[in-house]
């Protein structure tokens, strides 16, 4: 709470950016903390590190010898992840956090480069190499955990229902007998919504934007994610969209690491701890504007 008050002034400065971006909802492409066409501008918040001292990485090794970062991302996730249509601009917290990761390393925005990954494709994508890290709405799992490795957790969110605004009959995940449910292959509320409760259906797609389209489509009853990805898409068209109940999971968010690369997870993990500052910067910019609260979380020993 200590920098809330300091960075009153970037908090207030989004809070205004939102209301144009209501008044914008045309767009499905602006973020929270946007004014649909600026993004927030974040470089300040941190520099990029000239004295990296990081031995044992082999994912350093690679980026040093590259000359650059491969991070992998979601790019339709409004306030957290988001790819401009036409000016191919990322934002969004978990784009910032993996910006920021970089600086640590002593990599530079040109020296990024960011790859769309669905949440069904990160272990492989990890594993294979294909990316250095992986920030986008990544909840740390035992099963995950098994083929690679997490920094973090960096925010901590919960599984929740988005419907119509109009949708009376849905409160919470005991509502769902005979609706149908839409959620993103590969995740975890996919399989917890299918395990734990009884909807009447699911359907799968490959991103939350294609479920946004179905349930306003009519096609699909209520969608199912983490709130604070569900609490992105309200922000953008809160006449269309609502969350309907509380929360019913706790999704711990990581960064999704190499197996084994143990120099770079502590790398990030002390990174994380030393910068509460940068932190509550980027979630009064990105995440607090769409009401999502919460609180920088201690990672993990
Ligand atoms: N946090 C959940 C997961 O990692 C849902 C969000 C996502 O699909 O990225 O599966």
């Amino acid at each position: 709470m200590r920098h809330r008050r300091m960075l009153a002034g970037i908090g207030l400065a989004a809070a205004a950016a939102l209301t144009l971006t209501a008044c914008n909802s045309g767009s499905p492409t602006a973020a929270p903390g946007t004014d649909g066409g600026e993004p927030a501008d974040t470089s300040s918040l941190w520099e990029v590190n000239t004295e990296v001292d990081l031995a044992g990485s082999p994912t350093y090794d690679r980026m040093v010898e590259r000359d650059g970062v491969v991070v992998g991302v979601k790019n339709d996730q409004p306030g957290l992840g988001i790819e401009d249509a036409t000016t191919g601009e990322r934002t969004g917290f978990d784009v910032d956090i993996a910006r920021w990761i970089a600086a640590s390393l002593g990599f530079d925005e040109e020296q990024i480069e960011y790859v769309t990954i669905p949440s069904a494709n990160r272990e492989q994508a990890i594993v294979n190499g294909d990316i250095d890290y992986y920030v986008g709405t990544y909840s740390i799992t035992d099963s995950r955990d098994e083929q690679i490795d997490f920094a973090g957790p960096y925010f901590i969110t919960g599984q929740g229902l988005l419907v119509a605004a109009d949708n009376e009959d849905i409160a919470g995940p005991d509502d769902l007998a005979g609706k149908i449910v839409c959620s993103v292959t590969g995740s975890t509320p996919l399989q917890r919504i299918r395990d734990e409760y009884s909807p009447g259906d699911t359907v799968e797609y490959d991103t939350y934007s294609q479920c946004v389209e179905q349930l306003k489509a009519g096609s699909v009853d209520a969608i199912t994610t983490d709130e604070a990805i569900l609490a992105g898409y309200v922000a953008l068209e809160p006449d269309e969209l609502k969350i309907a109940g509380e929360p019913f999971s706790e999704e711990r968010y990581g960064v999704g690491l190499e197996e084994g690369d143990t120099a770079l997870k502590d790398w990030i993990n002390t990174l994380f701890t030393e910068g509460g500052d940068t932190w509550t910067a980027l979630f009064d910019i990105h995440l607090a504007p769409a009401g999502i609260s919460g609180e920088q979380p201690d990672v993990d020993e």
